[in-house]
């Protein structure tokens, strides 16, 4: 009973948040590595995209308009990842704050000898533990082709942001999503071992397909591994075998033609 009830409340939802034919296929052409899915996996992306707009609230800042392109393009690149896994990773938060461009935040550190030192950080997005999530529309709306990267590694700030979500379920951002005891332990053996070769590519110089961002900290690292997972899946698969192994037994995915 109660599961038809909620059946029925999603479709509901599904219909009252339906995208337009023209808006979905304008939103695929615009992000390839949408376009590139199974017949089935866009059906299940566009319901899902129509209950996260069902289920979020998104907030322009400064006379910034969201308009129903922006929030279809990020509705359905926050979908992807959870085409298996279901919306309710998403549950911690309800606000989405956009930004026509990067935001710069005022950071401080502290150094060994104790001294503060105030900097600047351009942010194209920022996830937060309880959220609200927050974007760049100028960065969301970048075309991301793999074909047009090159020797550049991948950018999908929707994703990035959408990963450390996923990350942080358990309230932890530490690369280590929600997993039951042993799949943990076999987790952090992998994602260490993998980041450490990573960082040794980026310390030698190497052009990555990940993003050498992620040398900064492990969680940076799965939040970069999980763009280049789902945008350019088989160079990934290519370059990073085993951290790609690791992503697709996660998320139920396995992308790569
Ligand atoms: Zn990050």
């Amino acid at each position: 009973m109660l599961k038809a009830l909620r059946s029925w409340r999603e479709q509901r939802a599904v219909e009252r948040h339906a995208i337009p034919d023209a808006l979905w296929q304008l939103t695929l052409l615009r992000y390839p590595f949408l376009a590139q899915r199974s017949v089935d996996d866009l059906v299940e992306l566009r319901r899902l995209s129509s209950l996260f707009l069902a289920s979020k609230e998104f907030h322009g800042v400064d006379g910034f308009e969201v308009t129903d392109e922006v929030a279809v393009a990020v509705a359905a690149q926050a979908c992807l990842p959870v085409l298996r896994l279901g919306l309710s990773w998403y549950d911690s938060f309800v606000g989405i704050v956009m930004h026509a461009g990067e935001v710069v935040a005022q950071r401080t550190y502290q150094d060994e000898d104790g001294v503060v030192h105030e900097y600047d950080e351009e942010l194209a997005g920022e996830a937060m533990e309880g959220g609200p999530l927050m974007l760049a529309w100028n960065a969301v709306a970048v075309s991301d082709d793999p074909a047009e990267f090159g020797a550049d590694a991948v950018f999908n700030v929707v994703i990035h942001e959408f990963a450390h979500v996923i990350d942080m379920r358990d309230g932890l951002a530490d690369g280590v999503p929600p997993l039951d005891p042993d799949a943990r332990e076999r987790w952090i053996s992998v994602i260490d071992a993998e980041w450490e070769g990573f960082c040794k590519r980026i310390d030698a110089g190497e052009a990555t397909l990940i993003d050498p961002y992620g040398g900064e900290a492990v969680e940076e690292f799965f939040a970069v591994a999980v763009e280049a997972f789902f945008v350019a899946p088989a160079a990934m698969r290519a370059e990073e075998p085993a951290m790609y192994a690791l992503l697709a037994g996660f998320f139920g995915q396995d992308p790569a033609p």
